[in-house]
């Protein structure tokens, strides 16, 4: 049985005061949290302060992520932050891959590939972002785009073991800040499909370890039905994570299911 994950993506948001607010608005609303995995990926400035805030508020079963990091450890790479480094910071999660990288910063597949072999190297959890651009799904290719992405950014020297600790973020682009989520029945047949996919690669066992969650425009008001389907494994969610109150709300629509 696999728990489901609700990981909040806050993108280039908030400073530290806000960010512990955030923090400290959010551990009362959620209560008992069996069942359900919680990470916050803050920006690189506010992770310290996240992760003090969490511990200050007694709470010890919450992850923090970044957002991005660089395979190497260290060296001149100027802007560059590393898998120790973030290790250093308490970090436990590191979101690699999100189409706003691949879009903006030159993110392939390949240099997503470094970056999971680092941060699996590093005891991260890597939450491995894919997903097609609404011109690839309007020609019909959704799942050989996503079947790529995951080949190629699994590509060497990831074990079977490494694999089942990933977790991966099926986000199709146009559905992304957009407020057009996709249909619990889209996620479902690219998620099951990647799962497939898995099989194929890693075998069975590992497929049904690995956590695939859904990415888009997921709010309080439509995970409900998302979470309902048998291979989503819970949520990476944007916008709606920077309030505690819609987070909490989503978190616990999770835990319901
Ligand atoms: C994201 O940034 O990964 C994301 C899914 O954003 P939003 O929920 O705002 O669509």
């Amino acid at each position: 049985m696999r728990v489901p994950v609700i990981a909040a993506n806050w993108k280039m948001y908030k400073t530290t005061g806000p960010a512990v607010e955030f923090v400290q608005d959010l551990v009362p609303r959620l209560g008992g949290r069996e069942g359900v995995e919680v990470v916050i990926c803050p920006p690189f400035t506010c992770i310290p302060a996240v992760a003090s805030a969490l511990f200050a508020e007694g709470e010890r079963g919450i992850g923090v992520g970044a957002q991005n990091l660089h395979w190497e450890k260290e060296g001149a790479f100027t802007g560059e932050v590393s898998a120790p480094m973030l290790r250093d910071l308490g970090c436990s999660h590191v979101i690699i891959g999100h189409s706003e990288r691949r879009l903006y910063f030159g993110e392939t597949d390949l240099t997503v590939n470094r970056r999971v072999l680092a941060a699996l190297a590093n005891g991260l959890t890597p939450i491995f972002c894919l997903g097609e651009t609404l011109e690839e799904r309007r020609a019909g290719i959704t799942l050989s785009v996503c079947a790529t992405q995951l080949h190629f950014g699994l590509e060497e020297g990831i074990s079977a073991e490494e694999a089942a600790r990933l977790i991966i973020a099926y986000e199709p682009v146009w559905a992304i800040g957009t407020g057009v989520n996709a249909t619990p029945g889209d996620a479902e047949e690219v998620i099951s499909f990647l799962r497939g996919q898995l099989m194929k690669e890693y075998g069975s066992e590992v497929a049904e370890r690995v956590r695939i969650l859904y990415g888009g425009s997921v709010k309080p008001d439509n995970i409900g039905p998302i979470m309902a389907q048998p291979n989503v494994d819970g949520a990476l969610v944007g916008g709606a994570s920077l309030q505690a109150e819609s987070f909490a709300a989503i978190v616990d629509a999770a835990r319901k299911r």
